[in-house]
Parts: structure tokens; sequence; C-alpha cells
């Protein structure tokens, strides 16, 4: 004679512990109330990573004061050839002085 487990048993008891309130319709709710934080919160996660990764990168983009050309390239200008090593940022590398006297003019 066969013997098999009491199926509809089984399933009764699972039903219970799922259905009525108790510790796993907690933990169920739990979860879902979890997995519905996290659906909603990842976006805004992903956004702000999304968002200082971008401002990192434009951070490290230079603009070429030769020709004018953005690049991420810190020592040569990939357009024109300009090498940034040695030329200060914002000066065009060049080095000059101006000077200026001032003058009163009569009218
Ligand atoms: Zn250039």
């Amino acid at each position: 004679m066969e013997r098999h487990p009491p199926w509809l048993l089984l399933i009764g008891v699972l039903a219970a512990l799922i259905l009525l309130p108790g510790p796993t319709l907690r933990l169920i709710f739990g979860l879902a109330q979890g997995l519905t934080i996290l659906l909603l919160l990842l976006p805004a996660v992903v956004g702000v990573i999304g968002w200082l990764w971008w401002r990192r990168l434009q951070a490290q983009i230079k603009q070429c004061p030769n020709c004018g050309a953005p690049t991420m390239n810190p020592t040569t200008c990939p357009a024109c050839g300009y090498s940034f090593v040695g030329a200060a940022p914002g000066s065009g590398g060049v080095d000059k002085t101006i000077d200026v006297q001032a003058e009163t003019l009569d009218d």
C-alpha cells in the first residue's frame, strides 16, 4: 500500500499561515512594504548617483585655450595638438604683462 502525504491538510495549514493574522502575514506585508519603498526610492537614488557622475565628468572636461575644443585629455589637445603641460589653466599658456598708464584728459 502506497503512503502519500495528506495534501489537503498541508494546503490548509499553508493557507491558514498565510491568510490568518499572525507572523506569516506580518512578514508578507513587511516584505511588500520594503519592496514598495525600494521601488519608490530606487529611481531617486539612481538619479542622484547619475547626477554626481555627470558633475564629475563635466569637471574633467577642459577647453583648449588654443582652439576652444572641449577635451578630457590631460596632456594635449586632440584637435590641434596644443600641450596643456606647463600651461596655467585659464591663462592660455601665455605670460604677458600689460602696462597701463593713467592719464587725465582735459576738455
Ligand atoms: Zn586645441
